[in-house]
């Protein structure tokens, strides 16, 4: 299969937080791979902009380390490496403060797509979106992309779209949500909308359940007090889990366009029914495999905040009304992996005597690692033994599919920034739906402050408190084994 880069227009990319760990592990370096795939255009610039007083070599260099690290070795071609940064720049600036903003408003070109970055706190958004109109450095047709966290509840989110809003017009606003960018998050997409096969059965009368998964096996270390004031609810429920919930729930949008797609989405977050209390179980690590637990990692040893939640939702429509899809993600777990399945009811009536073996169809989307979708069949047992049925994959694997091309998918950022420059935001989540989410998050939040509940301690390693073993068991299913 022959791969198709579809160069983009030329364009200058400011990063606010250029010298931040975000830029150096994910922007930057996926910068650099849609470089040398041809699809970023000769002429386009970066410019690096942050508080660090630095000058261009030194950005440049500090860039060519983290291509080092974060660029695989067969990927970074010397005579490559060296034309992707010449084309990149640095501005010393204080988001907060009036220097060096003229300086970047110098450096910035009329005629090529300009597109901003806030790799930055939250908290500066609204600084430095109003520098940019005062400075002229943006006009209509720029863009911004800024970063989750998007607020910590409704008002807050709310508060961030009104500062945007004041300067920027919802069209440019670009708010990322990594998962969305991930290939097979949009194949789930073209798997459900480009064939007929699925979408028939894409509902509760043949749905039996649906089990979203996204389990890391790293702790909170490092990070620990930022993520104590939020917790696995608001990091990744929230936004990840909820944008997944709502690509697999959603209606057909009647064209594959940004607000025909969000209006969908939308429309599922709104029919969420409220959790109640005995259909969530939330979690801390412990101690274990040589490392400190939560508590330790969030330097707070009184803390109740969550590093582990699974939660039973239900959606109030016609499609899905009966159907719940399970939720759960969490730190320090057995694997790191991500997955969505969806499990198809028996058929009606089995015309086999057969009694043990016997499966569901499952349909499985695996978004980390070996990012595919596997439909889960059954078949008879080859050989002469009589009708014994076993249940087999049909795996779809993109590396093995797609060929050379199948196995080079592009990371879930570097895909995301080409949209921005392209201008298309069928992938970036709208204000309003950052504020539906938060509206069916905040009130479970509060009930379980309200109520005091404390997180049960689950062992590093595992797949989670007991209890969220129990959240399945009362309906007479099981989670799927969390595995690599
Ligand atoms: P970081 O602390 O590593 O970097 C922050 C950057 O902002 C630095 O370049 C710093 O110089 C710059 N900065 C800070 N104050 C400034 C000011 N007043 N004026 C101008 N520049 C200033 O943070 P990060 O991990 O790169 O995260 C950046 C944003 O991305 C945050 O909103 C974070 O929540 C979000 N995010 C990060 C990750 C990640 O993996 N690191 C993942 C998802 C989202």
């Amino acid at each position: 299969m022959v791969s198709r880069v579809i160069p983009v227009d030329r364009f200058d990319l400011v990063i606010f937080g250029g010298t931040g760990d975000l830029a150096r592990r994910k922007i930057l370096p996926g910068l650099y791979r849609r470089f040398l795939a041809g699809q970023m255009p000769e002429g386009s610039r970066i410019i690096g902009a942050a508080r660090t007083e630095m000058d261009r070599e030194a950005f440049r260099n500090f860039v060519a380390e983290a291509l080092d690290e974060f660029v695989a070795p067969g990927k970074r071609e010397a005579a490559v490496v060296a034309r992707f940064l010449e084309g990149l720049d640095y501005v010393a600036i204080d988001a907060r403060g009036e220097g060096g903003w003229d300086a970047l408003a110098g450096l910035m070109r009329k005629d090529v797509v300009r597109a901003f970055y806030f790799s930055v706190a939250p908290a500066l958004f609204g600084d430095i979106a109003e520098r940019l109109h005062q400075f002229g450095i943006a006009d209509g047709d720029s863009r911004i992309v800024v970063e989750k966290p998007f607020g910590r509840d409704r008002d807050s989110a709310r508060k961030l779209n009104a500062v945007l809003a004041r300067h920027f017009d919802e069209t440019q606003i670009y708010r990322i949500d990594h998962y969305l960018g991930k290939e097979t998050v949009q194949n789930l997409m073209a798997v459900r909308f480009a064939n007929i096969l699925f979408e028939p059965l894409w509902n509760a009368q043949y749905v039996d359940h649906v089990q979203i998964t996204v389990a890391e096996t790293v702790g909170v270390g490092g990070r620990g007090s930022y993520y104590d004031k939020s917790g696995a609810m608001r990091d990744m429920v929230q936004n990840h889990l909820m944008q997944l919930l709502c690509l697999i729930a959603m209606e057909p949008p009647n064209r594959f366009e940004p607000d025909a797609v969000r209006d969908e989405k939308l429309k599922v977050i709104r029919a969420l029914d409220p959790v109640a209390p005995e259909h969530i179980v939330r979690g801390q690590y412990q101690a274990g495999q040589g490392q400190p637990g939560y508590l330790a990692d969030a330097e707070n040893p009184a803390s109740r905040t969550e590093s582990y939640i699974a939660l039973k939702v239900q959606i109030s429509n016609w499609r899905w009304k009966g159907t719940p899809f399970y939720l759960r993600t969490g730190k320090r777990l057995r694997a790191r992996a991500s997955e969505i399945a969806i499990t198809f009811k028996e058929p009606p009536h089995s015309i086999f005597e057969q009694e043990e073996g016997w499966k569901e169809n499952v349909l499985v989307i695996r978004l980390q690692p070996n990012e595919g979708i596997n439909l889960k069949v059954m078949i008879k047992e080859p050989g002469p033994g009589g009708m014994r049925l076993t249940q087999v994959p049909l795996d779809m694997s993109f590396a093995e599919a797609l060929g050379e091309e199948g196995a080079d998918i592009p990371d879930a950022y570097e895909r995301l920034i080409m949209d921005v420059i392209r201008g298309n935001q069928t992938l970036f989540m709208r204000g309003d739906e950052v504020e539906a989410a938060w509206a069916w998050t905040d009130p479970i939040i509060a009930a379980w402050e309200a109520r005091g509940d404390r997180p049960k301690p689950y062992d590093a390693g595992t797949s989670g408190p007991e209890d969220a073993l129990m959240l399945l068991h009362r309906d007479g299913r099981r989670w799927r084994e969390i595995r690599e």
